[in-house]
């Protein structure tokens, strides 16, 4: 280096020195770190940072920019570094207290070893820097925020939008800014809002804050869109606009509707289906049962909201089985249970019990319950056993009993065409009559306890005094009849049931009276004695006859049971006594000692009621 040239570089230092400005070289390496590379020796006096502190690198440059300006500084610094451009910034930095404005500018030169170093100037402008630059610079900043948020913002001044943001451009579906700039804002509010906003403009430009409220856009493509507003009062170069905030929540909104409907739809289904169901939480309690379980127990849903449900309509005796449902809370099983609960009213029921466990992200959140009742079907199955074991009997008694007679008859018959017999035939009829007779009773036994089943009550008046007279009459082909002693008192009010089961009832009772009287004693008799009451009809038939022992006295009104040597019966009268008495809702008793007399007692509910109603 010559003279003249090392005096020119002195020179050159020396008005760097001097320069009121900080000369800075900044170098990205072509490894992706960047850093200072030269800062002129000022920067101590400028920046309040020393050269040293810079160069080294110790200090991240966040720690000396102003936190206010730092988005500003970084957003600045990246674009020109991604594009190879120039940079520009002007904002603070601010080192152990001491806030100084500065404005930077640097040009970017690429090195042949791919180094880029951007060189310029960093200059403090902190003197410049009066108060409407500064507050230029906090507008520019806090537009460039503006930029950043992930919310719709626009200002408007007279009606007119003089600033939206890009997301607001976005959501807005406008191509260009021009799309929504110098446009009226309230055209971009749907006509069924526009009064609503026009008031809460004039709110915000009287300075207060219009809160956030749903209401709906028209984009600029025309596709309207749910939003949440707030309009605010805000100042924009000195005059008063409005600023507002835009948070679009069409999604938002179309997310909350498919929920509803599908509570709808779910609520519907509950509420509508045919059965009972219950809705349990996670912890057992009772949170909801529908209509079908309102009717099925007769427990409404405030009644059991929040309890636990076994104590209401599981039956005492069922109480350790009870934890069926609750027992589903850690299961993913669905049970099926087939089992007996109670209403509120106590009354039984067979039901069937589905448990199904619902599950969110591997827990139990609830548990449904639905109950199907099969009471009616049990009864059908229970009247199907005992139809099929009557069927059963009967097949083993027609073949016994219809064929005894039969087989006698045939025996007489027999006997009167032998070759020789010289018997008087004519005495053989009485023998055949009575074994034709017993046929024919077994017979109509069998019919009157068919009709009994078939046919449906019909209710009428019942006149006890005529039913007794004509059934004494109709017996009095029976031996003893007429002699037997009649003792009758009927007392009460009009009764009404079914006259044809009636009649059965005291066919059956009077003709065993008469049946099994006592053939020692000096005077067999028979007492009726009934008391009717607008709601039921106690009969008693009473006679002193031979008695049933302890032993026969629970079976006799099973069917085809005889418990006596006297008869020559069916055995079914008094099981078609037991059977007419339930259809009409009764209840028969007997009460009996061997060789002391025995005592029906009849209870038969008033069906005046039901023929008031009907
Ligand atoms: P049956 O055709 O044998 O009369 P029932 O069903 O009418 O059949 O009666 C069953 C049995 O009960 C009879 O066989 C008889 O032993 C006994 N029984 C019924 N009624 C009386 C009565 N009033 N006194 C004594 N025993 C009776």
């Amino acid at each position: 280096m010559n003279k003249v040239n090392a005096t020119r570089q002195n020179t050159m230092q020396h008005i760097v020195d001097k320069l009121p400005a900080v000369i800075f070289e900044y170098t990205v390496f072509p490894d992706g770190s960047r850093d200072f590379t030269y800062v002129s020796p000022r920067c101590k006096e400028i920046l309040g940072l020393s050269q040293e502190i810079i160069l080294s690198g110790v200090l991240p440059i966040r720690s000396f920019i102003h936190p206010e300006d730092w988005e500003d500084f970084s957003r600045s610094t990246e674009t020109s570094i991604a594009a190879t451009t120039e940079w520009k910034w002007m904002g603070r930095i601010l080192y152990e207290n001491k806030e100084t404005w500065v404005e930077t500018n640097g040009t970017p030169t690429q090195m042949e070893d791919g180094r880029v170093a951007w060189s310029g100037l960093i200059t403090d402008i902190t003197s410049r820097m009066d108060s409407e630059q500064r507050q230029r610079h906090a507008e520019r900043s806090y537009r460039n925020l503006l930029e950043q948020i992930p919310l719709g913002v626009g200002i408007h001044k007279n009606g007119k939008l003089i600033y939206v943001n890009e997301y607001a451009l976005k959501m807005m579906a406008a191509r260009t800014p021009e799309d929504m700039i110098g446009k009226n804002v309230i055209d971009f509010v749907h006509p069924q809002y526009r009064e609503i906003a026009i008031s809460r403009v004039k709110k915000a430009l009287d300075g207060e804050t219009a809160p956030v409220m749903e209401e709906q856009y028209i984009r600029v493509d025309g596709k309207v869109i749910d939003v949440e507003v707030s309009s605010h009062p805000f100042t924009y170069e000195g005059e008063p606009a409005v600023q507002v905030i835009v948070k679009d929540i069409t999604d938002k909104k179309v997310a909350q509707e498919t929920i509803r409907k599908a509570e709808t739809l779910f609520s519907q289904l509950f509420q509508n289906s045919p059965f009972a169901i219950v809705m349990l939480n996670d912890k057992g309690a009772v949170v909801r049962i529908n209509k079908g379980f309102e009717e099925m127990f007769g427990f409404t849903g405030e009644e059991l909201s929040g309890k636990e449900l076994n104590q209401f309509i599981v039956p005492d005796a069922l109480e350790s089985e009870g934890n069926d449902l609750n027992s589903l809370i850690t299961s993913y099983r669905v049970i099926r249970i087939e089992t007996h609960r109670i209403r509120k009213d106590t009354s039984p029921l067979s039901v069937i019990i589905y448990g199904v466990p619902v599950h969110l992200d591997d827990t139990t959140i609830g548990i449904f319950g639905v109950y199907v009742d099969i009471t009616e079907r049990k009864k059908v199955e229970e009247e199907l056993k005992i139809r099929n074991t009557e069927l059963d009997n009967f097949v083993y008694k027609v073949s016994h009993d219809l064929r005894a007679p039969l087989s006698s008859v045939l025996g007489l018959v027999n006997l009167a065409s032998l070759p020789g017999n010289d018997d008087n035939l004519k005495e053989y009829l009485p023998l055949i009559g009575q074994k034709v007779r017993q046929l024919d009773h077994f017979i109509s036994d069998v019919l009157s306890h068919s009709k009994n089943l078939k046919l449906d009550v019909k209710i009428g008046k019942i006149d006890f005094e005529n039913v007794i007279h004509q059934t004494f009459k109709d017996l009095s082909y029976l031996e003893g009849a007429n002699s037997i002693r009649k003792e009758i008192a009927i007392e009460g009010v009009d009764f009404h049931s079914d006259p044809w089961r009636i009649a059965e009832i005291f066919r059956n009772l009077i003709s065993n009276a008469i049946k099994y009287r006592n053939l020692g004693h000096p005077a067999p008799s028979i007492h009726i004695f009934i008391k009717q009451t607008p709601q039921a009809a106690e009969i008693i038939f009473k006679d002193n006859g031979i008695g049933i022992d302890a032993s026969n006295r629970i079976r006799i009104f099973e069917m085809f049971y005889r418990a006596s040597e006297q008869s020559e019966g069916s055995g079914l009268g008094l099981y078609i006594v037991k059977n007419a008495v339930d259809k009409l809702g009764g209840e028969v008793t007997v009460e009996s000692e061997a060789g002391q007399g025995t005592s029906f007692t009849i209870i038969l509910p008033n069906l005046v009621s039901s023929l008031e109603n009907p």
